[in-house]
């Protein structure tokens, strides 16, 4: 280190610097490839434990299934969304909108108290890259020095064949993510429908598994911590949701600096702990110095940390140098603190997640809709009865079948004939149909008439719809609502209802 003017708490103003420039791209605009060194240490055996459980629920999840369905299925192609084994229809929508927005105050929630504790441990990004193609990398390339020299050297048989395994293996891993991704999208029995049916009857199918495999591999062979840096829209938020009181993976500047490489037989009483040895930075998968403080590049995966760790314990100094706390906590030398602004969310969330949880508890096992079909005219028909079309719509919420029975309860001696499969409906099923509904003309009480049909299961009374019948009893109505007239020039409209 050269210069140095002081700035508070010993930290250089030099290092300012960094707010100019991005770690993984070059002053002239290139990229900068960040060759990351394999981290060890306490948090990464704990990330790689926890990387291998989610890496197995993410790769199993969509061919586990809870009550015969899938656990988790974002079937946007049909609004079918089956969260945990609870299944979502367009109906639950506003459901859906109340889970999607606890789930965004989570995460202002979470990201205010802890960081980026998602991106570090959890985030399948995350996960992929330093758990699966980054150890590839390692085992193939070897180590960071290694894949640096190699890629300068002139290409051999040996750095060709190396080449060559390695992203043939990460396109096959880029295959396979592709066609879990596209199972939790269309269930994996569809999927495997499209894998095991003729190409041609799944040329859609198959071309989506091509695209999901080429993005997958782009992503994880080259776009890599770029996609954190400038494509993730969470990193972007970052910003507004970190404080100074916000617990992350933070370098203790205050024990740190001023840092100095360690002179035998010089007196270590002038200077901080951090020895300058860089270790920090060499095994950061963005490249970035974490001693220039809380930055947009970092994912807290906590490799720097166990790189510091590691350092300290060789120099006989304590571990923590780098370590889970924050800012405001290194400033004042006291424990941390839950913010304001931490307890507000808590709040928020609280009610948002007790709600939902209410209202998905308190929704009934089945929806029954009935409308009216829209457009479509009164009928009379041969036995003097009048008839209206009916649009039905029945959810089943449940894992046991439904075979319903519609009766007409009001006005009295009105049917039903059905025009489609009405009555049964499958698990987690929804059905959507047509019926006949014939009343006695002399039951029409003006233009609407009020109808009641009961809806029962196995005896069991499931709902009574209300709804209503258009349509016009004889003649003398037909003139009384000014029809008559024009009736015998204008026979064909004579039944028309308004809409
Ligand atoms: S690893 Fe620790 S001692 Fe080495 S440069 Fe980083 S903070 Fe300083
Ligand atoms: S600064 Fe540390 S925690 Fe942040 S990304 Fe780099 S290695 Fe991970």
């Amino acid at each position: 280190m050269t210069t140095q003017t002081q700035a508070p708490h010993g930290f250089d103003e030099d290092h300012e610097s960094f707010r100019n420039e991005l770690a993984s791209v070059h002053t002239d605009g290139r990229r900068k490839w960040v060759y990351a060194r394999q981290p060890s240490g306490r948090f990464y055996s704990a990330r790689t434990l926890v990387s291998y459980v989610l890496l197995a629920l993410l790769f199993f999840g969509p061919f586990v299934k809870l009550n015969g369905q899938p656990i988790l299925l974002l079937n946007i192609l049909e609004r079918k969304f089956i969260i945990f084994g609870i299944v979502f229809w367009p109906q639950d929508f506003y459901l859906l909108v109340l889970c999607v927005l606890t789930g965004f105050v989570s995460i202002a929630l979470v990201t205010s108290a802890v960081g980026r504790i998602w991106c570090g441990w959890l985030c399948p990004q995350t996960i992929f890259l330093e758990m699966l193609f980054r150890k590839i990398e390692w085992l193939i390339d070897g180590s960071a020095q290694q894949q640096v020299r190699r890629d300068k050297a002139p290409l051999t048989f040996d750095t060709l064949w190396r080449k060559i395994l390695k992203h043939a293996i990460f396109f096959t891993l880029s295959f396979l993510i592709a066609n879990v991704f596209l199972a939790y999208i269309i269930s994996a029995d569809t999927l495997w429908t499209i894998i095991t049916d003729p190409p041609r009857e799944h040329v859609a199918g198959l071309f989506a598994i091509t695209v999901f495999s080429l993005v997958f591999y782009a992503v994880f062979a080259r776009f890599r911590e770029q996609a954190c840096t400038l494509a993730c829209p969470y990193g972007r938020v970052m910003g507004a949701l970190v404080d100074q009181n916000t617990i992350t993976i933070t370098y203790d500047r205050t024990r740190g600096e001023p840092r100095g490489k360690i002179v035998r037989g010089a007196p270590q009483s002038s200077r901080g702990d951090c020895i300058d040895c860089g270790q920090c930075v060499t095994v950061c998968p963005t490249g970035i110095d974490i001693r220039n403080g809380i930055q947009l590049e970092c994912v807290a995966c906590t490799a720097c940390a166990d790189a510091c760790d590691d350092v300290m314990t060789r120099v006989s100094r304590p571990t923590g140098l780098i370590r889970y706390t924050s800012e405001e906590a290194v400033r004042t030398g006291q424990p941390n603190t839950l913010s304001w602004r931490v307890k507000a969310y808590a709040v928020v969330w609280l009610v948002l997640f007790s709600t939902a949880v209410t209202l998905i508890a308190r929704r009934p096992d089945m929806d029954v809709l009935i409308l009216r079909q829209p457009g479509t005219l009164q009928t009379t028909l041969d036995d003097g009865t009048v008839s209206n079309f009916y649009n039905v719509q029945v959810i089943n919420r449940t894992n046991t079948p439904f075979t319903l029975v519609y009766r007409v309860l009001e006005p009295a001696g009105g049917s039903i004939t059905p025009l489609g499969p009405i009555g049964d409906v499958a698990p987690y099923g929804i059905v959507q149909s047509r019926f006949l509904l014939r009343l006695p003309a002399s039951t029409l009480a003006g233009t609407s008439t009020p109808v009641r049909i009961e809806v029962t299961q196995g005896g069991t009374l499931v709902e009574i719809v209300e709804t209503s019948f258009l349509g016009i009893r004889n003649q003398e109505e037909r003139e009384h609502h000014g029809d008559g007239d024009e009736r015998k020039r204008d026979e064909p409209r004579r039944d028309r209802q308004d809409e």
